[in-house]
């Protein structure tokens, strides 16, 4: 028997026919489209299952579960969405109207939490009881494995690391509250920083790299900029690592996981982010006398959503 993952995205829709080692046998893909009504959104990623366990050899009957991973918070007993603002989803029946084409048991939870349990089983954190995933983008998402299963909460909306409160009535947020995590330790944040410094201090690398244009800054051009050695670029990063530290040993005073995963873009810096975050974050910590939770990149990438997905049950 197979498993179908699904990954809903705000550009794409990814599937995947997942096997019983969690292996992916086929991926297919759609564009997300929001104009459509709901039920023609319905048909179209139902239509790219079947097409894509046909391109694996794979009847529909074969099909044991779907799992799907969305951008937002759903309810897991009756698999209805509550809300996911990038799709324009709010209390839709996901479950049912999926049932009406293929009729196999469906269930839904959030991306980064499925992306989490993909890592604790299959991926760096393998192994562990109990880790905490955090992605670094254009926000933060997280996800917690609590003896081996996702933690969100009694009504699925736990688990948002990003959203904890993290300077009082710091930099607003798109959520609506003011001094959010990922308002500072975010890739956006990082860019917002970086931007800020340029404005006093324009004499950088980080303007050489992108020809004068402050625009064109990503998180990526403050990283190599700081590992080359540019003043300003390795002030930013330095603030950007103690806010990150901060954050990460708010995670392990309060829940204290067996590993820390990170992932998103900006875990691509790898041992430039490790290091100094191992460095760092501790001093933070309340019991840090004690063996400290290790930090780890995540290893199954953008390909986590749908093994994660299909793992649900
Ligand atoms: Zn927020």
């Amino acid at each position: 028997m197979f498993r179908i993952g699904i990954d809903v995205g705000g550009t794409g829709i990814q599937v995947g026919v997942i096997d019983d080692q969690h292996r992916i046998l086929a991926e297919g893909s759609i564009p997300t489209r929001t104009e459509i009504p709901f039920a023609e959104q319905i048909a179209r990623i139902t239509d790219c299952v079947v097409s894509t366990a046909a391109s694996a050899g794979i009847r529909s009957e074969q099909i044991r579960s779907v799992g799907v991973g969305i951008p937002g918070i759903a309810d897991r007993s009756t698999g209805s969405v509550v809300k996911c603002t990038n799709m324009g989803w709010f209390h839709v029946p996901f479950r049912e109207e999926f049932r009406r084409h293929l009729d196999v048991p469906v269930n839904i939870d959030n991306d980064a939490n499925v992306a989490a349990l993909a890592e604790s089983v299959v991926g760096v954190s393998a192994g562990t009881s109990s880790s905490v995933f955090i992605t670094i983008g254009t926000g933060i998402g997280s996800g917690i494995i609590v003896d081996g299963k996702i933690w969100n909460g009694f009504h699925g909306i736990g688990g948002e690391l990003g959203h904890v409160i993290f300077s009082l009535n710091g930099v607003p947020c798109s959520c609506g509250n003011h001094g959010c995590l990922e308002r500072y330790c975010s890739a956006t944040a990082l860019i917002r920083m970086a931007r800020e410094a340029i404005d006093a201090h324009p004499d950088t690398k980080m303007m050489e790299m992108v020809s004068k244009d402050v625009s064109k800054i990503e998180a990526r051009t403050v990283i190599d900029a700081a590992r080359s050695g540019d003043p300003l670029a390795s002030q930013v990063y330095g603030r950007y690592i103690d806010y990150l530290s901060q954050a990460i040993a708010s995670v392990v005073n309060f829940l204290e996981p067996e590993v820390i995963v990170l992932g998103g873009g900006v875990s691509k810096a790898g041992d430039f982010l490790l290091d100094p975050l191992h460095r760092e974050y501790p001093k933070y910590v309340i019991y840090n006398d004690q063996p400290m939770p290790e930090i780890k990149l995540a290893v199954l990438g953008s390909e986590a959503g749908i093994i994660g997905a299909a793992m649900l049950t």
